[in-house]
């Protein structure tokens, strides 16, 4: 059985680390270079996808399912079967779904500029007007999200996440009493990087709660809503009808896209929403573009076909990183159990594993594995301003690498969490 660390002695410990580092040493003559720093697919997951690119040939029609050819400008908002694919996994209407480019990450990002410049849907001032705007951030979290406040200016609170969401006792005492929070960044299902999937009872008391300012949003990023890694898959609420049943139906902004379903780079987004808040970003976005990528649109929507097809698709997926993910497990659960030194999640889909070593020990950890070649999410990453309170967070991208690369990885991660709480556990000592 594996030895509880903060059981041993200072000698005990000492004569541990001493053969540990060896193996550490090993690892680190051999010279090695593994990325793990981001959640991107490998190229087997994005050969899955590779029919897209003979969906469309030039013998075949281009015309869109409304006679318009996908070729010219037009279609703002998306092409019309595109959305109805998009709006049935998202489970919303055709006239609340709106298809962008290749990136959901330009729709936040734009989202946000538009509400500082001239205010959202529900806005009485643009925020870029107000003394100060707040967004509540639920950490850890998704450091994108974070980067686009700092862009803007825009005060982030860290909130904790807890097993089933966000902190719903801290999120209702904020957004009641300070007009300043304006809103709050969520991945609700699969999160970025705990893997947690929001409760029913979390959607409603975010759908529900009493808000001071008038156009609290909340920024709903359901980038993995249908990247499942078991056949039991996790249930989110919708969002959209719990906001309009608590009378708020312009609350919530709902993202997503096809970057991890077919292609990272040359996917498609979209952004759901009420028609009211729609309709709003719809002359907008008449200003900034005559047409989007329809092409693009007619392929994916060709190739996925329905919603079976594209739950089939997501099967292949699941059939390589899962074992990925396996993997991972296996060598924390041999490395890291029972010594009470880390802690991680298993979750039912997404894209990563969130570990959580002693506290203090993060920004160590991660340092060293990178001397022995692996790069790692910078520690802090996963917190508003790269400040992690307790430097305990550190996330696992496992589906990039391969298999060979992957095991190598996790293992050298694991010698270098037991060797710095090794040295914490004796610094504490005294
Ligand atoms: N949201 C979350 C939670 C993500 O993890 C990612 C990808 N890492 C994105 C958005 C980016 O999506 P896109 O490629 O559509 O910009």
């Amino acid at each position: 059985g594996a030895i509880n660390y903060s059981a041993l002695s200072s000698a005990e410990l000492n004569g541990l680390y001493l053969e540990l580092q060896g193996r550490f040493d090993e690892y680190k003559n051999r010279k090695l270079s593994l990325d793990m720093s981001r959640g991107k697919p490998c190229s087997e997951q994005l050969d899955l996808s590779l029919g897209m690119l003979d969906a469309i040939g030039s013998n075949d029609s281009l015309k869109t399912k409304d006679g318009s050819d996908s070729r010219n400008y037009g279609g703002l908002d998306g092409i019309a079967e595109a959305k109805e694919l998009f709006a049935k996994i998202l489970e919303v209407s055709m006239n609340e779904i709106i298809i962008g480019g290749n990136s959901s990450l330009a729709l936040m990002h734009d989202t946000i500029s538009r509400a500082m410049v001239h205010g959202l849907y529900s806005s009485k001032a643009p925020w870029g007007k107000l003394p100060v705007v707040k967004f509540l951030c639920p950490s850890p979290g998704y450091d994108r999200h974070f980067a686009i406040c700092e862009l803007f200016g825009i005060e982030m609170i860290p909130v904790e996440m807890l097993p089933d969401g966000p902190n719903m006792d801290q999120v209702e005492r904020f957004v009641r009493e300070d007009a300043g929070v304006r809103g709050i960044w969520c991945v609700p299902k699969y999160s970025n990087p705990d893997g947690i999937t929001y409760s029913d009872e979390v959607v409603d008391r975010l759908a529900s709660m009493e808000t001071k300012a008038e156009d609290f949003t909340i920024f709903w990023d359901d980038a993995y809503t249908v990247h499942h890694l078991t056949d039991n898959p996790d249930r989110l609420k919708n969002m959209l009808a719990a906001c309009k049943a608590a009378g708020n139906p312009d609350r919530v902004l709902i993202f997503s896209s096809t970057s991890k379903i077919s292609f990272s780079g040359s996917g498609i987004s979209v952004m759901a929403g009420s028609e009211n808040n729609l309709n709003y970003f719809r002359k907008q976005l008449a200003v900034q573009s005559i047409g989007p990528d329809k092409i693009n649109q007619l392929r994916h929507v060709r190739f996925f076909k329905d919603t079976d097809h594209i739950k089939a698709h997501m099967e292949k997926h699941a059939a390589i990183i899962k074992p990925k993910f396996d993997t991972v497990f296996s060598i924390l659960e041999a490395g890291l159990s029972g010594r009470q030194i880390a802690e991680w999640n298993k979750p039912n889909g997404g894209y990563f594993i969130s570990l959580n070593t002693l506290d203090g020990c993060a920004r160590e950890v991660v340092s060293m594995a990178s001397e022995a070649g692996v790069t790692l999410t910078k520690a802090g990453a996963t917190f508003p301003y790269g400040k992690d309170p307790r430097n305990r967070n550190i996330r696992i991208a496992p589906t990039f690498p391969t298999p060979a690369e992957l095991k190598t990885a996790i293992e050298i991660l694991c010698l270098c969490v037991q060797l710095v709480s090794i040295r914490k556990l004796l610094a504490d000592k005294g």
